[in-house]
């Protein structure tokens, strides 16, 4: 989100890496050339890292530790070392051959994770290429603020260029919900990723216009347009700060809760800030990003104690590790410890619970046995940490409505939840048989299959007298927002900084206006005809903030 305005840098260009033949005494010189690159390329990294730590706290560290478990790997570095060897080839070449080889069986898998593995390849053999020319990370050519163009940049690099004066950022390659993607996003920096080939005469200082909300990256802009992009960023600045102490009341007087979804515990800075209420949901799972296997206990109960003491007396919902669905996470997720895992974590958010008001979510329950398996192991974690001299108070125990089967049985499972939370994202990929990480399909919630489900959740909901919120993207859309509210949702949970747009919409929404279009747009034939509708008939009332953002 946001419109960034700055000069072009341009980092990461295409190395060259002719082939050269190395024979005789040259090949020791060329193994000691490489050896020395992978040292300043592992200290850049570990700087980096060091940087992360000092910024922003040890939580994204375990980020950059892949990259250097890399540079001591056998099957890369050792087998660059033989390449050189055995082939009698430059340090280049070798770098690229082998990074290559290693990537093709990855690449011949569709599977997201292969790919972002494949990813982590080339962005260690970048750093090795970056080395062996001897350049060191440059500091910017430009002055003033920047927007960073890159192929791809990797997380080690993010974190050193995502700070001032970098203001934007724009990749050829990634993927939104790559870990360089996730800290702009941390870092408030608007970002364009997989924008597809850059042209090839864009240079340094060339001016960019970078708008977050749209996905549109301008070049060479005018002078007219670059003023008016200026123009809509300081807006939208002031309009997010205005919004900071508003309320949520619709315009017929109902307070609607708008809560901040999580990925990792510095967002809370930015959730306080916003004036959010509460954490709608703690996607607990992105603290594993990187590292063989989820913090110990200890380690668990200190964060969460951190997140829920900055939070309240505002309630933080922990949803439990979430290994479906493609979180790019390198934890074994096969099973075979996701039950100790689990039982971990609630012990620790029950121990972290004294700080605060907290309550524990599960995610993708699809039958009821599940959600009651899941809530005995919470009584059973409760019941030794209280056998071991805990005082714990009891807290409420919901699960996601996520997959089909959850939300056609709702009115049962309201029996059993003590909330429900309606994850829109995973609903409408699982309603609609389509691929959640295949960017091509075009699935949204809008399809009125789903809208049917999404009314039974919370009409289920209502007649058992249970609290039902929605954390999926459909409620951080400004457009379709004023459906979600007039399809009986009083309680949304959107990312931090949608918390301000979000309660601007719910202030231009009448619930009654609202819960006519929502009779109709269940009636509608497709999605298409109900964004139709919603522009038609929320327009009046909420085209101007949409427009004035470029929503629509
Ligand atoms: C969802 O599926 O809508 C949701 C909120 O969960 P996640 O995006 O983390 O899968
Ligand atoms: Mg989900």
């Amino acid at each position: 989100m946001g419109v960034a305005v700055g000069r072009a840098r341009i980092i990461g260009r295409e190395h060259r890496r002719p082939h050269r033949k190395i024979e005789g005494a040259a090949i020791s010189a060329e193994l000691a050339r490489f050896a020395k690159a992978v040292s300043s390329s592992r200290a850049e990294i570990e700087a980096a890292k060091e940087e992360l730590v000092q910024k922003h706290g040890p939580t994204y560290a375990p980020i950059l530790d892949v990259y250097l478990l890399m540079h001591g790997d056998a099957l890369l570095i050792d087998a660059i070392s033989n390449a050189i060897r055995e082939d009698s080839v430059n340090a280049e070449w070798a770098v690229s051959e082998v990074a290559a080889r290693l990537k093709k069986p990855l690449l011949e898998d569709d599977s997201p994770y292969f790919q972002e593995r494949a990813s982590d390849i080339d962005h260690v053999r970048e750093h090795l290429l970056r080395h062996l020319s001897g350049e060191r990370r440059q500091e910017s050519p430009v002055d003033g603020p920047t927007v960073v163009i890159a192929r791809d940049l990797t997380p080690a690099d993010a974190v050193h260029v995502l700070a001032p004066p970098t203001v934007g950022l724009v990749t050829e390659l990634g993927a939104d919900s790559s870990h360089t993607t996730i800290l702009a996003r941390t870092f408030g920096v608007p970002a364009v990723v997989a924008l597809g080939p850059l042209p090839i005469d864009i240079e340094d200082g060339d001016v960019v216009l970078v708008d977050g909300f749209s996905g549109e990256v301008t070049l060479g802009a005018s002078h007219d347009e670059r003023r008016a992009a200026e123009r809509r960023r300081d807006r939208f600045t002031s309009f997010l700060k205005a919004e900071r102490s508003t309320s949520a009341v619709t315009r017929d007087g109902v307070s609607i809760a708008v809560a901040a979804n999580i990925e990792l515990p510095t967002e809370v800075e930015a959730a306080l800030e916003n004036v959010a209420e509460g954490i709608g949901l703690y996607r607990t799972e992105f603290m594993c990003l990187d590292r063989p296997e989820p913090p110990s206990e200890e380690e668990q109960v200190q964060l969460y104690r951190g997140v829920i003491r900055a939070m309240a007396p505002k309630r933080v919902v922990f949803r439990t590790f979430d290994w479906r669905g493609d979180k790019r996470l390198r934890v074994d997720h096969h099973g075979r410890h996701e039950r100790a895992w689990l039982q971990t974590q609630i012990r620790a958010v029950l121990q972290a619970s004294e700080e605060g008001p907290v309550a524990l979510m599960f995610p993708m329950i699809a039958t009821l046995t599940e959600f009651r398996e899941a809530r005995a192991l919470v009584q059973q974690c409760s019941e030794q940490l209280v056998d071991a001299g805990a005082k714990l108070a009891p807290l409420p125990v919901g699960m996601m409505v996520e997959v089909p089967s959850a939300a056609l049985l709702a009115d049962r499972f309201a029996q059993h939840a003590d909330f429900f939370s309606v994850g829109t994202n995973d609903l409408a990929h699982h309603a609609l048989a389509a691929d959640r990480h295949d960017g091509r399909s075009a699935v949204g919630p809008l399809d009125p299959a789903v809208l049917a489900l999404l009314e039974r959740a919370v009409n289920a909901a209502s007649d058992a007298g249970i609290p039902c919120s929605m954390c999926g993207g459909m409620a951080a859309d400004p457009v379709s927002l004023g459906l979600v509210l007039g399809l009986g949702y009083r309680q949304v949970s959107v990312p931090v900084s949608v918390v301000p747009l979000a309660r601007a919409v719910i202030r231009n929404v009448d619930l009654g206006a609202a819960a006519e279009v929502a009779r109709e747009a269940l009636e509608c034939v497709s999605a298409d005809a109900v964004r139709e509708l919603l522009l038609e008939r929320l327009g009046p009332d909420l085209g101007a903030l949409w427009k004035d953002h470029g929503l629509v």
